[in-house]
């Protein structure tokens, strides 16, 4: 999260450094090395090209916009999953998370939360993840949704994610 100099808090800034989305990516690169070493026949190889800032310029990103996402799983091999820049500067996610008997659609905005900092970046990633070998947000996509996001949360309360060491993240997200 970003703050001017009165402790403001400075909600999406088109001009985030490039370090901030840089460690944003680092945080989902590290969320997706956790779980495929918790769930390895449940996500896709992770890759240094697995996770990507969308960018429409990019070749290895085909689809033409990505307004109003905050992220995709790409169905297509090899399985990406994209975040746009605002959701990397930002770091605030409607929480999929918000109904424990799903009874509203998962897109009823009047019954999401929003999440902030990393944990928005790790829900967020336990939503993509669970995308890979689903369909839609159905019955196994949110067996495997809850599964992923419960996992991480545990990782975080007991203070293991920021200890642990990956490939990705290191000791500095
Ligand atoms: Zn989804």
């Amino acid at each position: 999260m970003n703050f001017d100099k009165s402790g403001n808090r400075i909600c999406f800034d088109r001009n985030a450094s490039k370090d901030y989305i840089q460690e944003s990516l680092d945080i989902c690169f590290k969320v997706a090395h956790i779980l495929k070493e918790e769930f390895p026949n449940e996500i896709m190889k992770i890759n240094d090209d697995t996770i990507l800032m969308y960018d429409k310029k990019d070749r290895r990103i085909k689809k033409k916009s990505a307004n109003r996402l905050y992220a995709y799983y790409t169905n297509a091999t090899p399985h990406r999953i994209i975040l746009t820049k605002k959701t990397l500067s930002e770091r605030l996610v409607a929480s999929t998370d918000h109904d424990v008997k799903w009874e509203h659609d998962i897109w009823d905005q009047s019954s999401r939360y929003t999440l902030e900092g990393n944990h928005a970046l790790l829900e967020l990633m336990a939503h993509e993840l669970a995308h890979h070998q689903t369909s839609g947000h159905k019955a196994g996509w949110k067996i495997k949704y809850k599964r992923f996001y419960r996992f991480m949360i545990n990782q975080m309360i007991s203070g293991k994610f920021y200890k642990a060491s990956t490939e990705a993240g290191g000791e500095s997200v």
